[in-house]
């Protein structure tokens, strides 16, 4: 048995998966390979956990109040504001190795053989130029957006269901242009000490649908929301087409449901399991793993394009963005 954070014996899985499918001989079956990821991926871009960051700069709001449909109901200026600011913090970094690894990987492999589930909004896995028919980002993108409207239709078919992926814009309205420079509005203070109110941004200044010119909100998945049930859908299909040949949980403790589901679904499909992360060697982090699994304890971004070489090749770090 392999010791659980052999590199050599996990490229050689690797090799073995691949090469299987290719032979003549062999069923005439496509590898399949599941990816998990998690902050932890995006952590060695200098990118802070959504507590972090928005806590030391919205502090004068909590952002796990403002990240509510009620919130944005009450105030979709101010919504606007925190994500515009979020927007900013997220493309202020660069996508790291890890993401380019496993965009390598989807690259790689047949469309069908490789699915890259993401719990990551942050945009840095479309801008590693990652395949968007190979991804799925569970809790949606700060870069995606959505319409909300028309107003007084709560059922689907009703919805005008406009939106956009990948926008990059900055700002996206003129209105939001100063909290989109990554200045935290909130934090200007009277004589007094206490922060001054925030002047309010009219709906007809902030982002609008071109279709029904309803507001647009950030695509993104908010607290008391369900995930998209057509992409789950989509995912559930994926998970049942077969037997699954290797499962990587990159940078994420994957406590969460339907994440860590994924896992669960992936081993009985007959998944190794490979764990990439900080803590993944921790006494925690091995807990529930299996002899034939693997941990790697550390950053996604030194670990992944090793371990990925024997399918990728050496990674060529990007002198700029795709
Ligand atoms: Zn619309």
């Amino acid at each position: 048995m392999p010791a659980h954070n052999d590199v050599a014996a996990f490229q050689e899985l690797l090799r073995r998966i691949a090469s299987s499918s290719n032979s003549v001989s062999a069923a005439g079956r496509s590898p399949r390979i599941l990816a998990l990821c998690g902050a932890g991926l995006s952590a060695a871009s200098g990118l802070a956990t959504f507590r972090g960051t928005t806590a030391a700069l919205w502090h004068t709001h909590d952002p796990m109040e403002l990240a509510t449909p009620e919130a944005f109901a009450a105030d979709p200026g101010l919504v606007w504001r925190f994500y515009a600011y979020r927007r900013h913090t997220a493309l202020a970094v660069k996508p790291n190795a890890g993401h380019y690894a496993l965009a390598a990987l989807a690259r790689s492999l047949p469309t069908s053989s490789f699915l890259c589930l993401t719990q990551n909004v942050d945009g840095l896995s479309p801008r590693a130029n990652h395949p968007p028919e190979g991804l799925r980002t569970l809790h949606g993108s700060l870069f995606s957006l959505r319409c909300v409207g028309p107003p007084g239709h709560e059922d689907h078919a009703a919805r005008c269901n406009y939106s956009v992926e990948d926008d990059f814009t900055e700002p996206l309205v003129p209105a939001l242009a100063t909290a989109a420079e990554g200045v935290d509005e909130t934090a200007a203070a009277g004589p007094d000490g206490k922060p001054l109110p925030l002047p309010r941004i009219p709906a007809e200044e902030l982002p609008q649908c071109p279709k029904c010119k309803s507001l647009l909100r950030p695509g993104v998945v908010w607290f008391g929301e369900a995930l998209d049930k057509e992409m789950l859908k989509g995912v559930d299909q994926w998970v049942a087409a077969g037997k699954i040949d290797l499962m990587l949980v990159v940078g994420t403790s994957a406590e969460v449901y339907p994440a860590a589901g994924y896992i669960e679904r992936a081993r009985r499909a007959g998944a190794v399991v490979a764990t990439i992360n900080l803590d993944a060697e921790s006494r925690q982090g091995l807990k529930g793993l299996r002899s034939r699994d693997f941990a790697f304890g550390g950053s996604a971004a030194d670990i992944l394009p090793v371990l990925l070489e024997p399918l990728i090749g050496k990674l060529e770090e990007p002198t700029a963005e795709a």
